[in-house]
């Protein structure tokens, strides 16, 4: 699932051929990624006729507010990516919405598993969505370590699970999570409540390091290549991941092997070696 560095690289992506660009026309072929909108027959009557006015981006939720005070919320779910191309380039197969500019460019939603969603809210219908109950976002409001030790506190879960926890710190995924806690040396099996001041210092660390350096090379595509950046490259991420999808490789920092274990039926990658 694309996490944060890999939505704000399709962020960064989109942002010279969408922003400020008028919106002409909406063709929405698999009515189930309109899931999220209260009606779905408003999504292009919405759409159509407006100016993006820019580009965010909230945890792993793309949000462009548009003219007329309406946002266009797009979440990639499993599978989903989103492409620009020429009017006459090729549709690939599971392109499920096409967005066509005043530029004559489209904005496809390609999602084979049709988890991902698009939506355009009235700021009302925004404040009452998903989006609301987003916590902090791990790029842009990190929370200081004293916050997140004040979350953390008494927390019985284990740490690896707190992470994915949207509402604690918002766009950190399975991937990230790893990588964050393999950077600040901590097990993803500890209880969140048992990591004392320097162990939370650590972890904010190692969350700002894994994003930043997921972000400074356009994300992680897997093998399956489901994330691509908008123009169609891979991230090239993957290759410098210390723990994620490392299972029998040797550890970066101590020698020892990656393992694989489950943590809430999430695969978790990790080193027994430096890891406490
Ligand atoms: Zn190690």
């Amino acid at each position: 699932m694309p996490e944060l560095p890999e939505v704000e690289s399709i962020r960064l992506g989109l942002e010279s051929d969408l922003a400020g660009r008028r919106i002409q026309s909406v063709v929405v072929s698999h009515p189930r990624m309109l899931r999220r909108q209260h009606r779905p027959d408003d999504f292009a009557e919405r759409l159509a006729g407006r100016r993006v006015v820019s580009l965010g981006r909230r945890g792993k939720f793309l949000e462009f507010p548009l003219s007329g005070d309406m946002i266009w919320v797009t979440h990639l779910g499993m599978s989903g990516r989103i492409r620009t191309a020429g009017p006459d380039e090729e549709m690939e197969p599971h392109t499920h919405v096409v967005v066509g500019l005043d530029s004559r460019r489209q904005v496809r939603f390609v999602d084979p598993r049709t988890f991902g969603f698009m939506a355009v809210f009235t700021p009302e219908e925004h404040a009452e969505s998903t989006l609301a109950a987003l916590g902090p976002d791990a790029l842009t409001g990190l929370p200081s370590s004293a916050s997140l030790a004040a979350a953390l506190a008494r927390r019985s879960a284990p740490i690896k699970a707190l992470l994915l926890d949207q509402r604690l710190v918002a766009g950190v995924g399975n991937i990230y999570a790893d990588e964050a806690l393999h950077r600040a040396g901590i097990s993803p099996l500890r209880p969140g409540g048992s990591l004392d001041r320097g162990e939370v210092q650590a972890l904010r660390r190692g969350i700002r390091d894994a994003i930043a350096a997921g972000l400074r090379w356009g994300g992680t595509s897997l093998g399956d290549l489901a994330y691509l950046l908008p123009d169609g490259r891979a991230g090239e991420n993957l290759q410098r991941l210390r723990a994620y999808g490392r299972e029998g490789e040797r550890c970066r920092r101590c020698g020892g092997t990656i393992e694989r274990t489950v943590v809430r039926a999430r695969s978790t990658f990790w080193c027994g070696g430096c890891q406490r």
